[in-house]
């Protein structure tokens, strides 16, 4: 599982990019990666010739039936494991976005923050322990059977596929639960989360090429079916790499942006009136050495930004007999900002109200425009982009 964090206005992703609805958890809606459908159909292709081999007497019909009925009691398992992180955090008062079901296990999206690392190390805890409890009932029930019986087979089974989900999730990398077990330890001794979570998914993106080279050379570890085994750890090295990246990228980026100061990126600005012409704004502008043009109506109120981008894309020629409201954007309510954001708050304001250039003012009046541009070369001098 890992701590995604979610803008809660950005629109979510169609469901065929990140999954397929499957209903809630405890109120939390359940989505299932198109990765699991593929692990099923190969499992369908797998399991029933092991079956076979394994349970006297079982014809063809019966090891596909048996074998779909495991992927299902696997799946409530699966269920079980990530209801457990769901639980934990809610009683914790943490807000869980969704489920989203993978490769063995899946991912909680707790939409807050742990508050302490007790609170981080338990959310993750409870899951690989749901896990191992799992593992113990189907060995227990694997045990009340006659050797070679479908109901041993199955028991084991069971237990052998609950125990893998458990040590695979206790491995110390983010987004595992193990890496949410370190980065609360590293948080606890440092108490430096942001260090933590980028130490944590450093040690993910070591283990996704760990896996690769197990993919590559010991396939038979988590199937006999070698060429099986060998898809499947290589879809997950993907799955584990992609999700410590993505991890390590939003630490960085979160620890950058309370640096990113709205002030140092501000452009002088011009107001205009909306019918003068493009040519005279322009040449206006300049002789002062103001960088954007706001147009305000008749009461002096601001009614629209002009774009510098379609300033540029004018010939020069034609800019005297264009007015500054031919290129402006029309003004709303998300396109001015306060001097006073910073970090987060800024980017957030920005993402709620895209657009190439804002007004920034306070009950002071106008203190410039800040440009989208500006602002991106001023993320990537923080390293954010
Ligand atoms: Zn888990």
């Amino acid at each position: 599982m890992t701590d995604q964090r979610h803008d809660e206005q950005q629109p979510e992703p169609p469901a065929w990019v990140s999954g397929i609805p499957a209903g809630r958890i405890f109120g939390v809606p359940l989505v299932v990666s198109p990765m699991w459908l593929i692990l099923v159909a190969f499992a369908m292709v797998v399991i029933p010739p092991a079956l076979r081999d394994h349970v006297a007497g079982l014809g063809d019909i019966g090891s596909v039936v048996a074998a779909f009925a495991l992927i299902v009691v696997v799946y409530g398992a699966v269920l079980a494991h990530e209801a457990s992180h769901v639980l934990v955090a809610k009683a914790l008062g943490l807000r869980v976005g969704r489920v989203v079901l993978q490769l063995l296990g899946a991912q909680s999206e707790v939409l807050d923050e742990p508050r302490r690392p007790g609170d981080a190390y338990l959310i993750a805890a409870v899951g690989p322990l749901c896990s191992v409890f799992l593992a113990g009932l189907g060995a227990v029930i694997g045990a009340g059977f006659e050797r070679h019986s479908l109901g041993w087979t199955f028991g084991w089974s069971f237990a052998y596929i609950n125990g893998v989900v458990a040590a695979f999730n206790l491995l110390p990398g983010l987004p595992l639960d193990g890496g949410q077990i370190l980065r609360a330890a590293i948080w606890h001794r440092t108490t430096d989360k942001t260090k933590a979570t980028i130490a944590a998914g450093h040690v993910g993106q070591g283990l996704s090429y760990l896996i690769v080279g197990v993919a590559l050379v010991a396939p038979q570890l988590v199937s006999s079916d070698k060429a099986f085994g060998t898809v499947y750890l290589l879809l997950l090295a993907f799955v584990v790499g992609s999700n410590a990246s993505i991890v390590v990228a939003r630490a960085k980026a979160g620890s950058a942006l309370p640096r990113l100061d709205m002030r140092t990126m501000l452009r002088p600005a011009l107001t205009v009136e909306a019918q003068l012409p493009l040519a005279e704004a322009v040449r206006r502008a300049r002789d002062i050495g103001a960088r954007a043009l706001v147009i305000v109506d008749g009461h002096n109120r601001w009614s629209g930004i002009v774009s510098e981008q379609a300033v540029q894309a004018t010939p020069v020629e034609r800019q005297p007999w264009m007015s500054v409201s031919d290129l402006a954007r029309p003004m709303e309510a998300g396109l001015v900002l306060s001097p006073d954001l910073t970090g987060e708050a800024l980017m957030s304001a920005i993402q709620k109200t895209p657009a190439s250039e804002y007004l920034v003012a306070d009950s002071n009046g106008l203190k410039g425009v800040l440009a989208r541009t500006d602002l991106i070369a001023a993320l990537r001098a923080l390293g954010v982009r």
